[in-house]
């Protein structure tokens, strides 16, 4: 496994590839990698003759009091998982390398982001659009792999892909979950223990909508509020939106039909998750 830090000599590599013809699958990540990265490497293993990943923390994507300076780091650990996993290159630029000076251009989303953590987190989603956009010109993959846990990403990169002519397969990935439901997440190294123990109730909330929406309920505001008061009741946690829109639009549902999305954010004290169900009726 090789690690690159330099733009330059990852194009390098990434030319000689092409020249051989080999499919490149491609992982970008924060890092502090858990079993949720892992699953994407697997895939794109299974499913490619080479796998990059990336470990870059962008500024670009995170508010001004957001949790940037205290994102969990560790890059010793990150390298020992991906080469157990056999990642063939880790690109682990530094902001100076990715950002030499204020960007002369960047990317604003204006579709799918209005909502769910889009309409929290103003700029995020410009910031994961331009980092994405340069990433995917520097490793050129065929296929990219994203997690579900973080739904709107991947909607909001389908448009990426789709407008900006990327050639590169979208492959969302299902969320993967701690024994009891939590998805798996960096930030959760962030809970207290109590914290942690709350955080099940996420899942649970959603899967109780899940069975109630099978039940017939079609009322979103009732399914909403049942699920705030499940949630209110079992953590500490505070509730930072419930939403339930189409998928991968991100619109507003007349009638609960079709493919849609059931979408949370709560705050607790030092982290704030975030989880999903994708649901078709
Ligand atoms: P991050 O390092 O948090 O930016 O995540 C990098 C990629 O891993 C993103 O595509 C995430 O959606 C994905 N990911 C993070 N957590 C999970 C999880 N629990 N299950 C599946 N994919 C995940």
């Amino acid at each position: 496994m090789k690690v690159i830090t330099s733009i330059s000599q990852m194009q390098q590599e990434v030319q000689a590839l092409k020249n051989d013809k080999l499919s490149i699958g491609y992982i970008p990540t924060m890092g502090y990698l858990h079993e949720g990265h892992v699953r994407l490497v697997n895939k794109a293993r299974e499913e490619n003759d080479i796998v990059i990943m990336s470990i870059f923390v962008n500024p670009l994507q995170f508010g001004p009091n957001e949790d940037l300076d205290a994102y969990p780091r560790d890059f010793e650990r990150d390298r020992e998982i991906a080469k157990n996993e056999k990642v063939d290159y880790i690109f682990y630029p530094s902001v100076e390398e990715m950002y030499p000076s204020k960007p002369s251009v960047t990317l604003v989303v204006q579709k799918r982001v209005d909502v769910l953590c889009g309409s929290t987190r103003p700029g995020h989603f410009d910031g994961v659009a331009t980092v994405l956009a340069k990433l995917f010109h520097i490793i050129q993959p065929t296929r990219a792999y994203f997690g579900m846990k973080d739904a709107q990403q991947v909607a909001v990169v389908d448009g990426l892909i789709t407008d900006l002519h990327f050639p590169i397969e979208l492959i969302p990935v299902e969320t993967v979950r701690e024994e009891d439901g939590l998805a798996k997440s960096s930030r959760n190294v962030r809970l207290t223990s109590k914290e942690r123990e709350e955080a099940s109730v996420l899942y649970k909330s959603l899967k109780e909508a899940e069975k109630q929406i099978f039940a017939g309920e079609r009322d979103i505001e009732v399914i909403i509020s049942n699920m705030k008061n499940t949630i209110s009741k079992n953590s500490s946690g505070a509730v930072d939106y419930i939403e339930i829109y189409s998928y991968p639009e991100l619109e507003n549902l007349e009638i609960l039909e079709g493919k849609f999305i059931i979408a949370l954010a709560v705050k607790f004290s030092n982290a704030r998750l975030i989880d999903n169900l994708v649901i078709t009726l």
